[in-house]
């Protein structure tokens, strides 16, 4: 670009007052503040300058450019990214779609005691402090046989916690076959680490004998560690001591047995593979003096760690300076009380995660069929004939590190576009304004109806209708068939 070139489109930037005085902009200092709209253009227009200047011609005129990309950066700030999706992925436990949806009774009191002042650390019997765990304590001890008990924020701080309190510079065994990894952050010998707490890995992946834990027991050991192997599931000649091994060898030399469960199971379940999962019932019983577990898998509550076991080591770890900077909060505390109370009264049917996986197939069968035929009729209704829309099988998944080996038979609705690819069909359904996430199965949309809340069904129908409205759902002579 020649020099006069350059400087004639550095003068067509439009000046910051002309664009805060264009229609459009006011609405958006209602949600961001005029402070954010202005920081924002500035930033717009620095960079065109920016571009310019290193000889960038833009593409079209510098006004327009400025405007849209202004417009397009406001539109993304205003908008909260934070909110309800649809999942339709068959997936009851969706670590990055929430993990467990609440039972109503636990919304209700999360909200009941965050608009108002509460007795979160306080006893109007004593008139007086009380510590926030003494709400969910008694609860946690009846429904897992512990004589004690101690929540925090999750099961990765219950096990920092755990094993800060019981093992600090000193030693831990742990099988090879158990240094699991959860997610993409929750690594064994890291936390371990953190603990300030030395690891010795002893047996081998597929067998571990209980003579490998006794043989590797030195003065410095303070813990003999299990645990249980969330995302996956070693096949084939598989050997690991019982716990009533570890428990007996722990007891006879001094030492605790601990054990990271994971999900934490309050309730039998009738899935065909529920063997595979034990209680954390089972686990204290057969003499762990410490478990940990999650409240948003299995249990079907809001994200806490629980740390159940024994008085003299929980009271260890509730002194603990640790515990301060792990504590829960009062809304999550108030929905895991309601939870706890559900399965203490017995009707943890009404706990979403519980009824999911239980809900029977001929249940999600009239679920698809009813499906299909909401979304069957909305296609007619826009005159969308290049959309098939039909009744299919699934299988579906516990998830959040549950079952990894099993499935779950559901049915669901998949859908298949003539003039569009599955992924750009589950594209245009995920940007609807409550998102619908579905599955995509051998070049079909596939809507899972094992995990679908009230209300669902017509999120569903309003997605598919915006996309079938949308002319981008006529891409033309792009067509591309999936099959
Ligand atoms: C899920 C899981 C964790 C992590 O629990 P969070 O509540 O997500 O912190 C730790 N250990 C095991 C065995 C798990 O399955």
């Amino acid at each position: 670009m020649t020099q006069t070139g350059t400087e004639a489109l550095l003068r067509s930037i439009p000046a910051m007052d002309e664009l805060l005085n264009a229609d459009w902009v006011p609405e958006f200092f209602g949600t961001l503040g005029r402070e954010q709209v202005k920081s924002t253009i500035a930033g717009v227009l620095d960079d065109l300058r920016r571009e310019i200047r290193g000889g960038e011609p833009p593409a079209a005129p510098v006004a327009s450019i400025a405007a849209e990309r202004a417009a397009a950066l406001l539109r993304a700030k205003s908008a909260s990214t934070f909110k309800p999706v649809v999942n339709a992925t068959g997936v009851v436990i969706h670590t990055n779609l929430g993990r467990a949806p609440l039972a109503e009774g636990a919304l209700a009191a999360a909200g009941a005691v965050s608009g108002t002042y509460s007795t979160l650390e306080y006893s109007p019997e004593k008139g007086g402090r009380e510590v926030r765990n003494a709400h969910v304590e008694w609860a946690l001890c009846r429904l897992t046989g512990a004589e004690s008990a101690l929540v925090v924020n999750n099961n990765a701080a219950a096990v920092l916690l755990a094993l800060s309190a019981t093992a600090r510079g000193r030693e831990l065994i742990v099988s090879a076959g158990e240094l699991v990894e959860i997610g993409d952050s929750f690594r064994i010998p890291e936390i371990l680490s953190f603990s300030g707490v030395d690891m010795r890995v002893v047996g081998c992946t597929n067998s571990t004998r209980i003579e490998d834990f006794s043989a590797a027991i030195t003065e410095n050991t303070a813990v003999l560690l299990k645990v249980h192997p969330s995302n996956y599931r070693i096949e084939g000649f598989v050997r690991s001591p019982s716990r009533k091994e570890l428990a007996e060898l722990a007891s006879s030399r001094g030492l605790v047995l601990m054990e990271d469960l994971g999900s934490g199971l309050l309730c039998s379940l009738k899935a065909a593979f529920a063997h595979r999962e034990h209680q954390v019932r089972d686990s204290v019983k057969a003499g762990c003096d410490i478990v940990t577990f999650s409240g948003d898998k299995l249990l079907g509550g809001p994200q806490i760690g629980v740390i159940a076991g024994s008085k003299p080591l929980l009271d260890r770890m509730k002194r603990h300076q640790l515990l301060r900077a792990l504590r829960v909060d009062k809304m999550t505390l108030a929905a895991f009380d309601a939870t706890l109370q559900l399965y203490l009264s017995g009707r943890q049917r009404e706990i979403p995660v519980i009824r999911m996986i239980e809900t029977d197939k001929s249940v999600l069968l009239e679920k698809a069929r009813k499906l299909s035929r909401v979304l069957k009729r909305r296609a007619a209704d826009l005159g969308a004939s290049d959309i098939t829309v039909s009744v299919v099988e699934t299988e579906d998944a516990v998830g959040g590190g549950t079952f990894p080996a099993d499935t779950l038979p559901g049915y669901g609705v998949s859908l298949r576009s003539a003039s569009a690819g599955a992924e750009d069909v589950a594209a245009a359904l995920r940007a609807a304004p409550v998102p619908v996430i579905p599955a995509v199965r051998d070049g079909c949309v596939v809507l899972h109806t094992r995990t679908l809340l009230a209300g669902d069904e017509k999120r569903i129908a309003s997605a598919l209708a915006l996309y079938l409205a949308s002319p981008s759902h006529f891409p033309g002579s792009d067509c591309r068939l999936d099959d």
